[in-house]
C-alpha cells in the first residue's frame, strides 16, 4: 500500500517534438518535483549536459545495466536506447518527492504494469498541429534533415498510443498546457471536478492524422 507521505509519479509521453522536455522542466520547478534523469545512447545534442539531461552512456554499458536489472523500465527508440533507474526513483518517492518522467509509451506501459505500489498519473501531449510540430523538429535538428523525416515518420504510429494514457493535453501555448496540466495533477488527486474534455481530444487526433 503507499504511504500518504510517499510522492507521485508523473509521466509525460508525446511524439517527438510536441514539446513535452519543455513542460517536464517547467513542471519540475514546482515545489517537491524532481526530474527522472534517463540513462540513454543516444549521443548528446548541443547544449545538452551529461547528469542533467541524460546521462549519455555506451551500449555495452547499457546492456551491463539491463542485465544488473538497475532499470525500472527500458526501450529501444529512435534506434537508440533510453532507460530509467531504478534506484533514485523509489528513493525520491520514498522520502515522499513527486518523481516526473518524460519516456515514451513503451515504458509508460512497463512503469503501468509494474503496479507499483505509488500513484502513477500519466500524460500524453499532443501538438496542436502536424505543420507546428514539422517545424519544431526542423527547428531543433536543423542540421540532421533525415532525422526530422524519420521522427515525422514515427508521429502518426506514436499519437495512436494517446489512448493508453489518463488525459491528453494539447501543447499550443505552453504556459496554457502547463496550467492544465498541473490542474490535472491536482484534481486527480483531490477527486474533484475537471473540464477535461475526451471528444476534443478525439476529434484534435482525428485531425492530427487524416
Ligand atoms: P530524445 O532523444 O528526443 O531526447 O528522446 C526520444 C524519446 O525517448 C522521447 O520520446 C523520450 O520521451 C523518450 N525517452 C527518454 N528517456 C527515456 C527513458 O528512460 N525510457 C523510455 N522508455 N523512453 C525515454
Amino acid at each position: 500500500m503507499s504511504s500518504k507521505k510517499d510522492g507521485i509519479m508523473i509521466i509525460l509521453s508525446s511524439p517527438s517534438g510536441a514539446g513535452k522536455t519543455t513542460l517536464v522542466k517547467l513542471i519540475s520547478k514546482n515545489k517537491n518535483y524532481e526530474i527522472s534523469i534517463s540513462h540513454t545512447t543516444r549521443k548528446p545534442r548541443e547544449n545538452e549536459i551529461s547528469g542533467k539531461d541524460y546521462f549519455f552512456i555506451n551500449e555495452k554499458d547499457f546492456k551491463d545495466l539491463i542485465n544488473k536489472q538497475e532499470f525500472l523500465e527500458h526501450a529501444k527508440v529512435f534506434n537508440n536506447f533510453y532507460g530509467t533507474s531504478i534506484k533514485p526513483v523509489k528513493e525520491n518517492l520514498d522520502k515522499g518527492i513527486n518523481v516526473i518522467f518524460d519516456i515514451d509509451w513503451q515504458g509508460t506501459q512497463q512503469i503501468k504494469n509494474k503496479k507499483l505500489k505509488y500513484k502513477l498519473i500519466t500524460f500524453f501531449v499532443l501538438p496542436p498541429s502536424k505543420e507546428v510540430l514539422f517545424n519544431r523538429l526542423s527547428n531543433r535538428d536543423m542540421k540532421d534533415k533525415l532525422i526530422v523525416e524519420e521522427r515525422m515518420k514515427e508521429f502518426k504510429k506514436d499519437v495512436l498510443h494517446w489512448k493508453d494514457y489518463d488525459y491528453v493535453v494539447i501543447n499550443d501555448q505552453l504556459e496554457d498546457c502547463l496550467e492544465q496540466i498541473i490542474t490535472l495533477i491536482d484534481t486527480d488527486l483531490n477527486k474533484t471536478k475537471n473540464n477535461y474534455n475526451l471528444k476534443l481530444i478525439h476529434e484534435h487526433v482525428e485531425k492530427l492524422i487524416s
